[in-house]
């Protein structure tokens, strides 16, 4: 399969877990092993550097033909921390079939042996057509509308009363975005509660007031 033409090589490395999507649930895979980071930002920047300071790995940076774009300090611990940046396009991948994947080859660069690669390749999209339809309000002024979480108090409430989100959409203030199913679950159970003591609160009133 080629990796110019189609994203799908990387499928079954996936669904083995050498490619890798998410450090908090799989980081811990890759402990002292050799890894690769895809991606060509201070994100993909930063996450070499974690599984360096967590996990003790020889860390390379693959931009697959893009200008890395990443600051000059973090450029610096990166160096410090022997982190290569290998900014040619991926032309192939050393592997047993589709089973092992062992590292990815270069036109120019001599082939780069990983046991893991870990994506970091920026946010698809964030889910907030709905939340957008009725005004509530955004967080990251920053980023074009599709991808900006929408705005939740630490109850899961947005702007808009009564209205509530959790999971990955969501972002609170205080809080960086977790983007985890036991997290979207946590913030569930805070949002239903207060539903539900609403609702009763309501029912309380009618009764008293029958
Ligand atoms: C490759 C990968 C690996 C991951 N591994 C882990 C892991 O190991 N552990 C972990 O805890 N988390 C993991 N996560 C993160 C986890 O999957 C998410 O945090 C979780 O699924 C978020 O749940 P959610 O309900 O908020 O969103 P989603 O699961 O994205 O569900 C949103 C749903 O809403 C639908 N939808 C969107 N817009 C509309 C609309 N307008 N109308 C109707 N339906 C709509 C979408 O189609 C989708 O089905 C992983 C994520 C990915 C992508």
């Amino acid at each position: 399969m080629s990796v110019k033409t189609s994203p799908r090589w990387i499928y079954p490395f996936a669904n083995r877990e050498q490619i890798l999507y998410c450090i908090r649930c799989e980081g811990h895979l890759t402990r002292d092993e050799q890894v690769g980071v895809l991606g060509y930002t201070n994100m993909a920047a930063e996450l070499a550097m974690m599984l360096y300071e967590r996990y003790q790995n020889k860390v390379v940076i693959l931009t697959n033909g893009e200008l890395p774009e990443i600051s000059e300090s973090r450029k610096k611990i990166l160096d410090l921390y022997s982190v290569e940046i290998v900014t040619e396009p991926i032309v192939g991948i050393l592997s047993e079939g589709v089973k092992q994947l062992h590292g990815f080859t270069f036109p120019c660069h001599e082939p780069v042996n990983v046991k893991f690669a870990l994506v970091s390749l920026g946010l698809h999209r964030v889910y907030n057509e709905l939340a957008r339809q009725v005004g509530a309000r955004l967080m990251d002024e920053d980023q074009p509308a599709e991808k900006r979480h929408i705005w939740i108090n630490h109850k899961g409430e947005t702007s808009i009363r009564n209205l509530f989100v959790v999971g990955d959409a969501a972002k609170r203030e205080d809080e960086t975005v977790m983007k985890q199913v036991y997290t979207a679950q946590e913030y569930a159970v805070r949002a239903v509660d207060t539903i539900d003591s609403r609702r009763r609160r309501i029912m309380r009133e009618e009764v008293l007031n029958k």
